[in-house]
C-alpha cells in the first residue's frame, strides 16, 4: 500500500449511501420549565443530499430549504417524544404546490424524507398531516391548517393547534437547530413571545443534561420490504405492474431510492404464500387425511 489512501469505493451498481448522524442534546431548563434540545444537522442533511442526488435529481433551492428545516424539525420532534414512537409528516404547501414528506422512528432513531414538486395537485390551503404510532396502540392521526413557507413555523403551528403545547423551533444557522418545548409549569405566552435572540440565550444557557439521542438519515428499505409493499398493491393483478416485462423498476415511496423488481421473484413469493395458506388450512381441518 502506498501512503495515499484510496477513496471508499462506490461503483454505479452498488452505490453506498453516506449515513449522516445528528446528536441531539436534551436539556432541562428548570427555571422556565422547558425541555430544550439542540443539534448540528449538517452531516444528516449532507446524507440526504447525497441520497437525493443519487436516486432522483438535484433539488431546487426552496426544496433544499424545506428538507434542511424539515429533517431537523422532524428529528427534534421525535427527540421530544417517547421511545418506540414512529411519526410521519406530510406537509401540503399551497404555493408553490409542493408536498414535503418526513418520517422517523424512535426505535432505530432514524429520519428520512422526500420533497415532491412535479405534478402536485395544488391544495386550497397549506396543511400538515401527522400520523404517530406506537407498538400495540392504534395510530393517531391529525391534520391542521398552517400558514407560511417556514417549516419550523409550520411545526410550531402544529404543536400549538394539535398537541396543544407550546414549542419553539429555532434556526441557529444553516446546520444547527433547536427546539424549546413548554413543560406543564411553563408560561406558554412568555415562550411564544420570545424573540429569536432571547430563545438562543436560553439554548446557550448552562442547563442540566437529560442525555443525548443520535438520529441518522436512513430509510431502511430493502428488496424484501419493497417486495412486500408492491405485492400488497398488485398481488391480484401483477400484469398491471409488469405489462409483459420480466421486471420493473420501482421507487421507494419514503426515500425515492430505485429498486429492480423481478417478475419471477414476485410470482415465487405469491406461490410461497399460497402454499403456506393451503398448509395452514389443511392443518386446521380435522378431516385432513394427512396425519
Ligand atoms: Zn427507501
Amino acid at each position: 500500500m502506498t501512503d495515499s489512501t484510496p477513496a471508499p469505493r462506490s461503483d454505479d451498481e452498488h452505490p453506498v449511501d453516506r449515513v449522516g448522524e445528528a446528536t441531539i442534546h436534551r436539556l432541562i431548563d428548570r427555571e422556565h420549565d422547558l425541555l430544550v434540545m439542540r443539534a448540528d444537522f449538517g452531516p444528516l442533511f449532507a446524507a440526504y443530499l447525497d441520497h437525493v442526488r443519487r436516486w432522483e435529481s438535484e433539488p431546487d433551492d426552496l426544496s433544499q430549504t424545506f428538507m434542511r428545516q424539515g429533517l431537523g424539525a422532524a428529528a427534534l420532534h421525535l427527540a421530544a417524544r417517547p421511545d418506540g414512537e414512529t411519526v410521519g409528516f406530510t406537509i401540503n404547501v399551497h404555493h408553490p404546490p409542493t408536498n414535503v414528506f418526513l418520517t422517523g422512528d424512535n426505535t432505530e432513531c432514524t429520519v428520512v424524507g422526500r420533497v415532491f414538486t412535479k405534478d402536485v395537485k395544488p391544495s386550497e390551503e397549506s396543511r400538515i398531516f401527522v400520523q404517530s404510532s406506537r407498538l400495540g396502540a392504534a395510530p393517531i392521526q391529525s391534520v391542521v391548517q398552517v400558514e407560511g413557507l417556514d417549516i419550523l413555523q409550520i411545526f410550531e403551528q402544529y404543536w400549538d393547534r394539535s398537541e396543544q403545547a407550546t414549542a419553539r423551533f429555532v434556526e441557529i444557522d444553516d446546520a444547527h437547530f433547536a427546539m424549546l418545548l413548554a413543560l406543564p409549569e411553563a408560561d406558554d405566552e412568555w415562550l411564544k413571545g420570545l424573540s429569536r435572540d432571547q430563545a438562543l440565550g436560553i439554548v446557550d444557557d448552562e442547563l442540566k443534561s437529560l442525555g443525548r439521542r443520535v438520529y441518522k438519515f436512513l430509510c431502511g428499505c430493502n428488496p424484501d420490504r419493497m417486495m412486500e409493499l408492491v405485492r400488497g398493491l398488485f398481488e391480484k393483478d401483477p400484469e398491471e405492474l409488469f405489462r409483459g416485462d420480466p421486471g420493473v423498476e420501482i421507487l421507494c415511496p419514503r426515500c425515492g431510492r430505485r429498486w429492480w423488481l423481478d417478475r419471477a421473484e414476485f410470482d415465487a413469493a405469491t406461490d410461497a404464500e399460497l402454499d403456506a395458506a393451503a398448509d395452514a388450512a389443511s392443518g386446521d381441518d380435522p378431516t385432513s387425511p394427512e396425519d
